[in-house]
């Protein structure tokens, strides 16, 4: 992996001290018609440097108006991914996914780079950060930034520790109030995938979860954990979780189909359990955490409509981003392996097998493991198969893989009704309920 960016935001509130008010209510609007401009451009066609070429304008900083585009073709890119996964769905009961409005009225976030757009520094005599924001040319506005103790301490690093710099920032307005949302980006060293000591496989369906640590040398099994997420509320949140996005950009036909509720329900579930696959792999030494690489396997293969359930009811794509993002944080890698029958093939012996229900059954006599929980058998295979991946092993040739694997499964169910009796009260937790002890 070598040296991963990761980046986090702060969010203040602006004091203005100098500068119109007017200027940024302008600005904001420019902004607005550049993005719908971006869209509609883009919507016929046109490449990003024929778009900022058209959308330049006079009282509009140049760098502001390149960072605006972006983010107008970010929204554009999230609905191209909305449109894909819709039409792989058969069950269309909701809408066809519309682009991106480009006659919307109203302010658009200001985006600005760092010293172009916007500068932050530090006053060291009443430790306050000072701003300027420039949302036309050659008018400024300044001030000084309100905000939580970890925003402001989140800038302070980023201005004066040499491993933290500052990046985008968003302008924003809500009753009255003027918002600045700042990036601050840094480095972490993470470790390549080949070295880690522990594999961690991760297996992804509708129902839930399956975390297995191996161990690289001797294949024995470290830990193993099934997470439940709950069936009903799980099938929309793929769903969901895209139409967040584009609702952010105008795609409200779809959100109001969704309740607020459930949205809050999905983004919990996706951080709730993220953190616990990170904390999971943090348990053992040196890990590296394993997914299938789904993406290839829905465009390549028709693979059946188990395969194609999960792909279609999970925002898998946004639940290993955020897995990602927390293990970089920790210093843990991530990889990905392709994985075809990966749900078919026995984790012991290799043999092809069948699913009944939530057990697996191996078809080779001579197996040991017979039968298993079937998505911990999957998860096994995933780390298996990066554990082959690096050591150059044909997989279809091995017969045997780990350790006759116990059928131990310890299973916890996220549910979002609070109600479980035995539901525990914290990640870390969780994950160490998976570990085997010795
Ligand atoms: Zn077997």
């Amino acid at each position: 992996m070598g040296i991963e960016e990761v980046t986090k935001t702060a969010r203040t509130r602006l004091c203005i001290e100098s500068g119109e008010r007017s200027w940024l209510k302008d600005a904001r609007y420019t902004a607005r018609d550049i993005a719908n401009d971006t869209l509609r451009l883009k919507q016929a066609g046109h490449s990003r440097t024929e778009i900022q070429k058209d959308v330049d304008r006079e009282d509009f900083l140049r760098n502001n108006k390149c960072a605006v585009v972006g983010k107008a073709l970010q929204a554009w890119d999230s609905y191209k991914e909305l449109l894909n996964w819709w039409h792989d769905q058969d069950d269309t009961h909701v809408g066809k996914p519309s682009p991106p409005a480009t006659d919307k009225k109203g302010a658009y976030p200001l985006v600005m780079a760092h010293t172009e757009g916007y500068r932050l520094t530090l006053n060291d005599e009443d430790d306050r950060i000072q701003f300027r924001v420039s949302p036309k040319p050659y008018k400024k506005v300044r001030g000084h930034l309100r905000g939580r103790q970890e925003d402001l301490k989140l800038i302070k690093a980023a201005l004066t520790e040499e491993e933290w710099s500052l990046g985008q920032a968003e302008l924003l307005h809500r009753d009255g109030v003027y918002y600045l949302h700042v990036t601050a980006k840094t480095e972490i060293d993470v470790p390549e995938p080949e070295d880690a000591d522990t594999l961690v496989g991760v297996d992804i369906n509708e129902r839930n979860i399956a975390l297995t640590a191996l161990d690289r040398e001797t294949m024995d099994t470290l830990g193993t954990l099934v997470l439940d997420y709950g069936t009903v509320k799980a099938e929309r949140q793929r769903y969901h979780t895209i139409t967040k996005r584009c609702q952010e950009h105008g795609q409200h036909s779809i959100h109001h189909q969704l309740g607020e509720k459930e949205e809050r329900y999905t983004a919990w579930i996706l951080h709730r359990m993220s953190r616990v696959v990170v904390e999971f792999a943090q348990q053992f030494s040196n890990p590296v955490i394993v997914f299938e690489d789904l993406s290839g396997i829905r465009d390549a293969i028709k693979y059946g409509t188990y395969m194609n359930r999960r792909l279609h009811k999970f925002p898998f794509h946004m639940f290993e981003q955020q897995v990602r993002y927390k293990a970089t944080w920790n210093q843990i890698p991530c990889e990905m392996v392709e994985s075809p029958y990966n749900s078919k093939s026995c984790s012991c012996c290799g043999h092809r097998g069948y699913r009944q229900g939530r057990r697996f059954r191996c078809t080779n006599d001579s197996c040991g493991v017979q039968q298993d929980h079937a998505d911990r058998n999957a998860s096994v295979n995933v780390a298996w198969r990066a554990w082959a991946k690096h050591a150059g092993v044909d997989v279809e040739s091995v017969t045997y893989r780990t350790r006759k694997t116990q059928p131990f499964v310890r299973k916890v169910s996220l549910s979002g009704s609070g109600r479980s009796v035995n539901r525990p009260s914290s990640s870390r937790e969780i994950a160490s309920r998976g570990v085997l002890s010795a």
